[in-house]
């Protein structure tokens, strides 16, 4: 049984890296992201409430979270384990967490600020069929020309410099407290995600002591 938690920045990579994990650790992948969506779709009180705060455009506040993330954890998926994604994005969360659920190891993909400016700053989508491009690692044959369906290809306002500088700030202010407090205890893992994905796997498993095979 292994409980982790995964953090990272945007353009870590972290949800390629959690599904590649699940495969390495067969523990299920749990974001809040998923929690919120199924909760709404089940119609239960919470995803009421969940609904009501998403559709108000406000963020859904720590109770609520930590009432949702309680009752998925204690679904029978996740008594071998899991990989906690999202979650949790502050002290209080952190302290409740500790509250229901023993955590055995806090992995911190870390990105130095640059690369992901490189990576998140170079993201090209399709106005039209909404395919994925980077200006660096994977551009359209014509530039500004979607190859799958000669649609514009543009830079979503989330992508631009100032954007992807602000995302960053907020994700550095909001989580460095955390990989204090989960450094402090000695639970946290740091995984440079730096390289390419093969090789940032390697390191995870590694880190984590995980056997090769
Ligand atoms: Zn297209």
């Amino acid at each position: 049984m292994m409980n982790l938690i995964f953090l990272g920045p945007p353009g870590a990579g972290k949800g390629t890296l959690a599904a590649r994990a699940v495969d390495i650790l067969k523990l299920p992948h749990i974001s809040t992201g998923a929690i919120f969506r199924s909760a709404i779709a089940a119609k239960s009180p919470l995803g009421l409430k969940v609904k009501a705060i998403i559709d108000a455009g406000k963020l859904v506040d720590d109770a609520t979270t930590i009432e949702l993330v309680k009752e998925r954890l204690a679904q029978d998926d996740a008594k071998k384990g899991y990989i906690l994604d999202g979650f949790p994005r502050t002290i209080p969360q952190a302290e409740a967490l500790a509250g229901f659920s023993k955590v055995d190891k806090v992995v911190n993909f870390d990105l130095p600020d640059s690369p992901v400016l490189e990576r998140l700053g170079g993201r090209r989508v399709c106005r039209k069929c909404g395919f994925n491009y980077h200006a660096l690692f994977n551009p359209p044959k014509k530039e500004g020309v979607c190859d799958a369906c000669g649609g514009e290809v543009y830079i979503r306002d989330d992508d631009k410099p100032e954007a992807v500088q602000k995302r960053l700030e907020v994700y550095r202010d909001q989580t460095a407290p955390l990989i204090d407090f989960y450094r402090k205890k000695g639970l946290l893992v740091d995984v440079d995600a730096s390289p390419e994905v093969d090789k940032v796997v390697g390191n995870f498993k590694i880190a984590l002591g995980v056997r090769q095979i």
